[in-house]
């Protein structure tokens, strides 16, 4: 058995197995561990390594394609001082998932402007950078997509679809009222992750006015609060629009400059 043959076998042996980034690195890895005398333990592992590596970025990159977050912004893009009403502590307590752990929900309750779905996307990040299965949609989406899922008789799948990520984030809960069947979609999403899949939902509406989400439906609103407040961990963002905030800086900057 010549050194040649194993080679070609052990490429054969990679390609078969797919595992195409180590098939790529093998000539220069056996080089180098010529080189280096290298053991046969730690040729193994720089090689497998390699393929461990391109593997975890592939599915990475796919998992951030499926979660279709809006903006790049991660937790740490977040600045606590323009927000004292947000705690830097409990946010970062929330950025470790453990929360997800036993699918505790996530609310954030703020008049718009306030951080609200930034906070919800920078933990989408994070999950995702976690290798968590994560989705985002805006409630209006979501109605609009089980809505036609009802038409299409594909109902059942899209509510399997919802129960699915680790994590659904759901945006902008209250800013338009949603139809008695957009509500009934909305709450079953809730009630089948209940207990199983956190969510992360954000909304302008105070608890008190949930009601009005529903079509002043006080039974449907009171049931998905009751799941969605079983285990949660409630944010209310009382502070000023960060948009806001800074154009008022901008204009205080100017009016300065002029006087
Ligand atoms: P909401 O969802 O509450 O309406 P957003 O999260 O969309 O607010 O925030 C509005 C804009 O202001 C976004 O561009 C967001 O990135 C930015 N922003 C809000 N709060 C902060 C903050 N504390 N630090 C940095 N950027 C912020
Ligand atoms: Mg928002």
């Amino acid at each position: 058995m010549t050194a040649g043959s194993d080679y070609q076998r052990l490429r054969a042996h990679l390609g078969f197995l797919r595992m195409t980034a180590a098939a790529e690195a093998l000539p220069g890895l056996l080089d180098e561990a010529a080189k280096a005398k290298m053991g046969n333990q730690a040729f193994l592992e720089r090689l497998l390594a390699v393929e461990v590596d391109a593997v975890d970025e592939r599915r990475k990159a796919s998992l951030a394609r499926f979660a279709s977050l809006p903006s790049p912004f991660t937790l740490a893009d977040f600045d606590f001082s323009a927000q004292p009403s947000v705690d830097a502590k409990l946010i970062g307590e929330l950025g470790t998932l453990r929360f997800m752990e036993d699918a505790t929900n996530v609310l954030l309750i703020g008049p718009p402007g306030v951080g609200k779905t930034m906070l919800a996307v920078g933990l989408g990040h994070a999950a995702v950078a976690a290798g968590m299965r994560t989705y985002y949609t805006t409630a209006a989406d979501l109605a609009a997509r089980c809505h036609r899922a009802a038409l299409e008789g594909r109902w059942a799948t899209t509510m399997r679809f919802f129960a699915g990520p680790s994590l659904l984030i759901i945006d902008e809960v209250g800013y338009l009222p949603l139809p008695a069947e957009a509500a009934a979609a909305l709450f079953q999403v809730v009630s089948q992750r209940y207990l199983k899949g956190s969510i992360a939902l954000t909304t302008n509406l105070g608890i008190a006015s949930w009601g009005k989400v529903f079509n002043d439906d006080p039974m449907v609103a009171g049931a998905m609060l009751d799941r969605l407040l079983h285990r949660s961990v409630v944010l209310n963002i009382d502070g000023e629009s960060y948009r806001m905030r800074s154009h008022r800086a901008r204009a205080e900057a100017t009016r300065k400059a002029l006087r």
